[in-house]
């Protein structure tokens, strides 16, 4: 058999990233290589990939995961192919954190389910997402089996960027990056996979600013589309403590309205899973120890749902930013007379009006506040009181304070 180092069908869904594709093929390439006791450079168990969000971290783990199972190295076609990114693989386990973080008891089971030889393929592939979740003492769990991992096991950690793991994690890793795709990149596939109109897929190409995951849901959502309009305009309106209050009040209430649908509709799956494993059936009522047992299981499970709405409210919150954040983008460059395609284009008369409010430095501050906004939601700042703060800065930069030294 000739090993081909030709990219396979399944890397088609990585989309502008041919770095990252030739070097996984390679990888996949030589893991052939080695089973049959040759050396494969290209190959090793331990990787990290990092990228921004939206650039296919996952979707660059998940591929390279199953065209390490795939008969074919990666046919796109079969069963095993079809299976394997959505986690109906024996051998391809992608897990999530369930809440904030990876705790220990998550970082044991991944270490039980590393030392486990395949079923079904050469490989037993671990693809770890949001590896900047894993807290130290699940990491420590985690550290042996990572640097002599079981001789058929294959770790893929990801994460947005090295500066988000810990160094351990990058010493005892392959790093692989991934860049944002271009615009282009994310037109064309909305084009081609989605059968978006193309006016459609530029504007939600742009206005994603590379996040293909956004890009889908703006070209295909129209709920989407119409909450990212409403808190673009949010900004056009501020003329007073009152009206700033109310604006950082609807941008966080849609936020929010997104994140509970999105929570809702997996903890009703959880629910009906968790009822599944324990027997119980519609209308019957558990007693005695199986009970004690049930209860717990909820509770358990509760507290994990509680955390993670949470964390999608935050998540939604940050969406919101970085739109503010395309907007003002768009707006400073007006005021700077540069002529790069803005990423609001078809607001550009409404943005053109609001560039003669401010000045360049306004605007410069008014992007600090919301990267320094995007920062504290993320660090547990309650969104609310963190977006009033900012609506207040973009209203009257001038007499915010600086951000510059504080992070
Ligand atoms: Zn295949």
């Amino acid at each position: 058999m000739t090993v081909t180092t030709d990219p396979a069908p399944i890397w088609e869904a990585l989309i502008g990233q041919p770095d990252a594709v030739k070097n996984l093929t390679k990888a996949v390439a030589d893991a052939e290589l080695i089973r049959r006791g040759e050396p494969g450079p290209g190959m090793t168990h331990a990787w990290l990939i990092t990228g921004p969000p939206g650039s296919g971290r996952s979707t660059a783990a998940t591929a390279f995961a199953s065209a390490l199972v795939c008969p074919l190295n990666g046919c796109g076609q079969c069963q095993v192919c079809r299976m394997a990114p959505v986690g109906g693989h024996p051998d391809v386990h992608i897990v999530t954190p369930s809440g904030l973080s990876y705790g220990v008891e998550d970082a044991r089971e991944l270490v039980r389910l590393s030392s486990l030889a395949p079923i079904d393929s050469p490989w037993r592939v671990i693809v770890v997402e949001d590896a900047d979740r894993l807290t130290v003492q699940a990491f420590d769990s985690l550290l042996k089996s990572l640097e002599e991992p079981t001789p058929h096991t294959v770790w893929v950690l990801c994460a947005p960027s090295v500066e988000d793991v810990l160094p351990t994690i990058i010493s005892r890793t392959r790093h692989l990056s991934l860049r944002t795709p271009t615009t282009s990149d994310v037109r064309d596939l909305l084009i081609s996979t989605y059968s978006v109109d193309p006016a459609m897929a530029a504007f939600a190409a742009r206005a994603s600013q590379g996040h293909i995951g956004r890009a889908r849901g703006l070209a295909l959502e129209e709920s989407s589309r119409l909450r990212r309009q409403s808190d673009l305009r949010t900004v056009f309106n501020l003329r007073d403590v009152p009206s700033c209050v109310s604006a950082a009040g609807a941008l966080v209430a849609s936020a929010t309205a997104a994140a509970n649908t999105r929570s809702d509709s997996l903890d009703t799956g959880e629910d009906e899973q968790l009822k599944a494993s324990f027997g119980i059936e519609q209308g019957t009522r558990v007693t005695g120890t199986s009970k004690k047992m049930v209860d717990a299981a909820k509770k358990q499970l509760l507290a994990t749902q509680k955390t993670r709405r949470k964390r999608m409210i935050r998540d939604e919150v940050d969406r919101s930013l970085v739109d503010l954040l395309g907007l003002y983008r768009d707006v400073l460059l007006i005021q700077l007379g540069s002529d790069l395609e803005l990423i609001n284009q078809e607001m550009r008369p409404q943005l053109e009006q609001l560039a003669t409010r401010g000045s360049a430095a306004d605007s410069t501050r008014i992007l600090e506040t919301i990267e320094y906004t995007r920062k504290s939601v993320g660090a547990n700042t309650p969104p609310l009181l963190a977006v009033e703060a900012l609506m207040i800065t973009i209203k009257d930069p001038r007499l915010a304070p600086g951000h510059m030294n504080t992070q």
